[in-house]
């Protein structure tokens, strides 16, 4: 049998052709506002703005300015496709009430636009922003900066909230049934495999969590992390190895938006280059899952089952 990596785990691809029964791709949007994180307390230790606002995307343009710059130039490599508007840059729930309510009306108003999705930090999730994103009539994803489940790790991470306060914000939004999205990161300074295997187990125990993304911890120029004494080091060929040793662990039922940080430049970095490109560590990543025979999800409740989703 053809050797895919979509028979074995649950993409984002399948997800989104399961959900819209055609190809859906992202805009990436900009609210215009710095995170406050990073505004009042320095930010996260491995934090590059740079690295999450797309070429298109700007603070000092409108929505509509945006989506007028993005949306030609995803349709003319892609052709008619979906679109989602995919706020995710910062902070995408920070400001005023109103101030938020208007920019992601005016994505909606695209009539290109078929959902939301809104990427943010924990502590700037409340029940008034819940309110608002569930209110809509398209399928809003709400994506939550979780990285681990261990405080020792946030802490290390400067990330200034709690595991419990990833906790609280993922009860919220799942009572009021909004797809979450966690993010998380792989290799955090002091991180053994075990405590990565807590975390993938921590949220396979989550009934509400539908997405994970998982990001390679990359030592960004001009961060706190490329200033400190002790460099953090995470090879990528260590974190496919430990990607497929992590995902029979993994509820077969979540899907995985991401295996690796997107946009990796070379130039950015002050340590681990890496070698090759997200095609070719998708490409180890499948070989080493077939050599092995794994399948997301067979240690879980939840095997992930293909033929569910592929004819
Ligand atoms: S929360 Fe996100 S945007 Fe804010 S400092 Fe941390 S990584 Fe940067």
């Amino acid at each position: 049998m053809d050797q895919r990596l979509e028979y074995r785990i649950f993409t984002y691809s399948t997800f989104l052709q399961n959900k819209f029964g055609e190809k859906v791709f992202r805009v990436g949007l900009s609210t215009g506002i710095t995170c406050p994180h990073r505004k009042n307390n320095g930010g996260c230790i491995f934090c590059n703005p740079n690295s999450f606002t797309g070429k298109y995307q700007s603070q000092d343009l409108s929505i509509k300015q945006q989506l007028e710059k993005a949306i030609p130039k995803i349709q003319k490599s892609c052709g008619d496709v979906k679109l989602l508007a995919y706020f995710q840059d910062e902070t995408s729930t920070y400001g005023r009430i109103d101030f938020l309510r208007r920019k992601y009306k005016q994505a909606l108003e695209d009539p290109r636009i078929e959902g939301l999705v809104v990427s943010t930090r924990p502590d700037y999730i409340n029940e008034e922003i819940v309110e608002l994103l569930s209110s809509y009539k398209v399928p809003v994803t709400i994506e939550i900066g979780m990285q681990s489940k261990h405080n020792k790790s946030l802490e290390i991470l400067d990330r200034g909230h709690s595991f419990e306060q990833v906790e609280e914000s993922i009860q919220l939004c799942g009572k009021a049934g909004l797809t979450i999205g966690v993010h998380l990161i792989m290799g955090i300074p002091n991180e053994t495999y075990a405590d990565m295997l807590q975390t993938i187990k921590w949220i396979s125990s989550n009934k509400f969590i539908d997405q994970v993304k998982f990001h390679n911890l990359v030592v960004y120029k001009n961060t706190k992390l490329a200033n400190m004494k002790d460099k953090p080091s995470y090879p990528i060929k260590t974190h496919i190895q430990n990607l497929s040793k992590l995902l029979p662990h993994l509820r077969g039922d979540i899907c995985i938006s991401r295996l690796f940080t997107s946009n990796i430049l070379n130039s950015d970095l002050t340590l681990n280059k890496f070698t090759g490109n997200k095609t070719k560590w998708m490409n180890e990543l499948r070989k080493l899952i077939y050599k092995d025979d794994i399948v997301q999800g067979s240690e879980t409740k939840v095997a992930y089952d293909f033929r569910e989703y592929f004819d």
